[in-house]
């Protein structure tokens, strides 16, 4: 039976230059304003539970500002959820895919209605710019439409060869109650993606999200039942890692964790959920997605006015806060000089300011990230000369740091190993172009990359020898597009999984085969 949607497309951009969509972004930021502050309940089995412990998101952009008062989930709350999560779970699994499937198409339909109202959100909880934000938006609208078909292809019997005398099937079926734990970069795409994943599915999940960026998490959460989530499919529960993270991921009863963040942390999980428990029934499965020290090269036969400007929206993009940001920057000897100099002066060209008032760039998250940031600056003193940046930017309130560029960085130097998740960006020389491949490959991640050139054997050469998950040619290495490019990493970037691929559902199932004798 097909299943009878149309062909999937990714979403556009909203284009700001149009009058009528910035006013209608500006109203978006406003509404959100006027509902700063509140309250926010833990969700489970659909009931709202508001607990006396809190903690608040603010505004990275003007931290005296707070986005929401959020709950933090106890032990009781989350023994509950995983019960009560199992029970939902015996008739959820039984509801047929393409049903699951039209659930989202349904919160692609309300997502799309009220997309400024969900940017918005980001723009003053995580400091995206405008465009940020929409193309965040974009991606969760494209996760909803994408998982939706992919769910119903996944619902269908799958092909196997014919035996006489039986009839075989071969069918997948969930793997029960999952906890999904997103960061706050992508804090809807990310969170959305990897919760809907798992529910389209036919599993129930327990989401815990960042504490940077919990209210655009509830928002998702109020949507999915909006379009028709039965309650329990879905719970919610916030707090910090060490407390409400780790008591899920160690529980027996949870069948799989969904986790997207720093290495660190991942590794953790991944250990702590390998641990069988006491009462286990079976080896828990992680899929994490991990951090990058994603490389840029440029070759002498590049468009340098080309790949100088793509370097810098991959390198200071967001503040330089994505997994897929362009951290090192890999130039041909011949082009170095010539390259630095342009580099550095399209960088102090960058404004820096509040997100609301959509500067290109913004503040960093919170300010362990500020201060982290500014260690790592320091280090780079020693480690590189300082091309430009390298302070704090001077503006009265939040966490902003300058556009930072050191040159002449040792491929092994700490500011080059890394991940430093700022605006911070090193640059290395390398002597011909199989140089600059063993110097972008002389990393523990491997997650984005790109190439400039306009050398087909050396373009060739990247596609067979740049060891990363996303590579790209003669563009950004950031901005991955929904089944357009399919997203993960290799290595100590996780567990090689691709979001937004055709595989990616897969990771949440597993496959039955049964057969029929019928000829006795
Ligand atoms: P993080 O690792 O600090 O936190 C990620 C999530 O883990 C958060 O929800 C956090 O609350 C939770 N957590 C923290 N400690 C925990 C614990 N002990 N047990 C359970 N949960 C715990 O990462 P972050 O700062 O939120 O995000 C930035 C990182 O995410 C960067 O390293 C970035 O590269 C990575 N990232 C990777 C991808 C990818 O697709 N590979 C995408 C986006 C971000």
């Amino acid at each position: 039976m097909p299943f009878n949607v149309e062909t999937f497309k990714n979403e556009p951009f909203t284009d700001f230059s149009i009058p009528e969509n910035k006013s209608a972004f500006e109203s978006a930021i406003k509404k959100i304003e006027s509902e700063l502050g509140k309250k926010y309940p833990l969700i489970i089995n659909g009931e709202k539970i508001f607990t006396d412990e809190t903690f608040k998101s603010l505004n990275p952009s003007k931290p005296s500002e707070v986005i929401g008062e959020f709950s933090i989930a106890q032990r009781e709350h989350i023994e509950k959820t995983l019960e009560v999560a199992w029970k939902v779970f015996e008739e959820w699994k039984r509801i047929p895919a393409k049903e699951r499937a039209a659930i989202l198409l349904r919160a692609a339909y309300l997502l799309r209605k009220r997309k400024h109202e969900f940017s918005a959100t980001m723009v003053l909880e995580v400091g995206k710019n405008w465009a940020e934000a929409d193309a965040d938006t974009a991606e969760a609208i494209d996760y909803l439409e994408f998982y939706a078909r992919e769910a119903a292809r996944y619902g269908e019997f799958q092909p196997l060869t014919p035996y006489r005398g039986e009839i075989p099937e071969y069918f997948y079926i969930p793997l029960g109650v999952g906890v999904i734990i997103p960061p706050w970069n992508f804090p809807l795409a990310i969170t959305l993606g990897m919760t809907t994943a798992s529910i389209v599915t036919g599993n129930c999940a327990i989401l815990k999200p960042s504490s940077d960026a919990p209210l655009i998490a509830y928002k998702f959460v109020e949507l999915m039942h909006e379009a028709g989530l039965p309650k329990g499919v879905l719970n919610f529960l916030t707090g910090p890692g060490s407390k409400v993270g780790d008591p899920l991921v160690a529980h027996p009863k949870t069948r799989f964790v969904a986790f997207t963040g720093s290495r660190e942390v991942g590794c953790h999980i991944y250990e702590l959920a390998a641990k069988v428990q006491p009462g286990q029934k079976w080896l828990k499965r992680v899929i994490a997605e991990m951090g990058g020290k994603d490389a840029i090269i440029i070759d002498e036969s590049a468009n340098l006015e080309d790949a100088v400007k793509w370097t810098l929206a991959s390198a200071f993009g967001y503040q330089g806060q994505k997994c897929s940001a362009c951290s090192r920057l890999i130039i041909h000897q011949n082009v170095y000089d010539k390259v630095l100099e342009m580099l550095v002066e399209e960088t102090k060209k960058i404004e820096i300011g509040p997100a609301r008032e959509n500067y290109f760039m913004g503040p960093v998250i919170n300010a362990s990230a500020e201060k982290k940031i500014l260690e790592y600056i320091e280090i780079g003193r020693n480690e590189g000369r300082l091309l430009t940046g390298g302070k704090k930017a001077d503006i009265e309130e939040g966490f902003y740091i300058e556009p930072t560029i050191f040159a002449d960085v040792d491929k092994n130097a700490k500011i080059a190993q890394e991940e430093i998740f700022g605006p911070v960006l090193s640059v290395i020389k390398a002597k011909d172009f199989d140089d600059a491949i063993r110097i972008a490959n002389a990393s523990v991640y491997g997650l984005t990359g790109s190439v400039f050139s306009m050398d087909r054997k050396n373009i060739i050469k990247a596609k067979e020898e740049f060891h990363v998950g996303n590579l790209y040619i003669n563009r950004k290495c950031t901005g991955a597009l929904v089944d357009v490019h399919p997203f993960g990493g290799f290595n100590m970037s996780g567990t090689d999984s691709k979001a937004g691929g055709r595989d990616y559902l897969l990771l949440f199932l597993q496959g039955k085969s049964v057969s029929e004798r019928i000829s006795f």
